[in-house]
């Protein structure tokens, strides 16, 4: 029996898992360090303290459960390294595993520039424990500033550093949560700053200027001091430097930087880009390997016109069922299907019940209207992996009796 190995239960992983699913012959072992399938896209409505852990988190032990399969298997390991002569995979935990085929999912982390001294590589917003550690340090400083009222104490600033999608949402969502707090409360203490940071001359570099324009009028509507062509320079515990002089008191930074791939490929022997990203041909498997597949945020992926994918959750998707119909394909000796992504649009949630957005490149939205679809698409993702994992679940309870 075949064994195909995926590792990373991200986005990417789960479409591949999913699709290799429907060859019950084979044996399949999803690898994640990590208990849980981490929504990132959703963990700016965790920090605005709109949503809570169990929203943004999909359990890999009861989706497991839930997928109709007798050789299907989760392992909660941190692979440190991938031989390839052997097809072995070493772990944290000493664990070795084998495989006939392999799919690298295993996305990337946010990238933290060593020549920025200070900046604590540990303050990663792709991690959730970070994530909650902003949600924390967010509310914390609401309550000071109700506590600090009659002192009129100095503004509180918090500084989002990185201005591509994932800093604007998360800024734009604090500063509409925060407003709404002292509305709500009738709190007359509302000088909590927010401040976003961009080494580019605009927000949102590589979109599309009347994105960028709707955006960035959004976020001045919310108070949000955008700051352009100014990088960071040093970042101390409550202060830091940018590269136009200025030095800015903070209560706490957000840094959304740019992102580097995940460090297992480095024994792997793969051709990799710049972010360490495995090139992949057309089929999406490693050009001197044919078992080997990376997908997601993991591999530099282009469409068939040879235009680089941004990554997102659509090609993490896409690439992640294209993979594992491949390798269902080269399992039976079929022809393999080439990858080919198609972008429907970007949809940008820019605090509240408020997007701005461009659909197939061809119309704006704009508003309730731009909220509700990029809910629509993010809920229709959920919905079917929530059966799987209650079914997962009821299963796990019926061992238990
Ligand atoms: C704040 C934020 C907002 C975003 N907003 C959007 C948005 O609005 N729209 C959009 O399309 N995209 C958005 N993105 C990007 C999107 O989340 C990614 O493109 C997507 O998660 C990529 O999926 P993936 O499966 O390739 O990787 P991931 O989802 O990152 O999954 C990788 C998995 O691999 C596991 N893993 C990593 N290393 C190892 C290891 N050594 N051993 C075992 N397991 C390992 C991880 O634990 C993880 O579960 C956002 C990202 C962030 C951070």
């Amino acid at each position: 029996m075949e064994k195909v190995v995926i590792i990373g239960g991200g986005y990417a992983g789960i479409y591949a898992l999913r699709e290799l699913a429907k060859n019950k012959n084979i044996q399949i072992t999803l690898i994640d360090k990590q208990t849980f399938h981490n929504l990132q896209p959703e963990v700016y409505d965790l920090i605005a303290n709109k949503s809570n852990i169990a929203d943004v988190t999909i359990d890999l032990t009861t989706l497991c459960l839930g997928i109709n399969h007798d050789y299907l298997e989760y392992k909660n390991l941190n692979v440190k390294k991938i031989d390839k002569k052997t097809k072995k995979i070493y772990t944290e935990e000493l664990e070795i595993v084998e495989y006939d085929y392999l799919v690298m999912a295993a996305g990337t982390r946010t990238f933290f520039p060593p020549q920025i001294p200070g900046l604590n590589s540990a303050h990663d917003i792709k991690k959730l424990n970070w994530a909650m550690f902003f949600k924390q340090s967010f509310e914390n400083q609401l309550f000071k500033k109700i506590q600090d009222e009659a002192k009129r104490c100095d503004d509180t600033h918090i500084v989002v550093v990185g201005a591509g999608l994932s800093g604007v949402e998360i800024a734009a969502e604090m500063a509409y949560n925060s407003k709404m707090f002292f509305k709500r409360g009738n709190f007359s203490c509302d000088n909590l700053n927010i401040s976003l940071v961009s080494s580019s001359d605009t927000i949102l570099p590589g979109l599309s200027p009347k994105l960028i324009s709707m955006s960035h009028k959004r976020l001045k509507s919310l108070g949000i001091k955008v700051i352009t062509n100014t990088k960071l320079q040093e970042c101390a515990d409550n202060h830091l430097v940018l590269s136009n002089g200025t030095k800015i008191y903070h209560s706490f930074i957000i840094f959304t930087g740019g992102i580097e791939a995940s460090t297992i490929t480095s024994h792997l022997d793969v051709e990799t880009n710049r972010r360490g990203q495995i090139i992949v041909n057309e089929y999406l498997q490693c050009p001197n390997d044919e078992k080997i597949f990376a997908i997601g945020d993991m591999a530099e992926i282009k469409n068939l016109k040879g235009d680089l994918m941004p990554p997102n959750v659509t090609v993490a998707r896409i690439s992640g069922t294209n993979a594992g119909k491949n390798i269902l394909n080269h399992i039976k000796g079929k022809k393999l299907i080439k990858c080919d992504p198609k972008l429907e649009g970007t949809l940008i949630a820019l605090g509240g019940k408020f997007a701005v957005g461009n659909l197939y490149d061809l119309v704006h939205v704009e508003g309730r209207i731009a909220y509700e679809i990029k809910k629509y698409v993010f809920s229709s993702y959920r919905k079917p992996l929530l059966k799987l994992i209650k079914a997962g679940y009821n299963k796990l309870k019926s061992y238990k009796v």
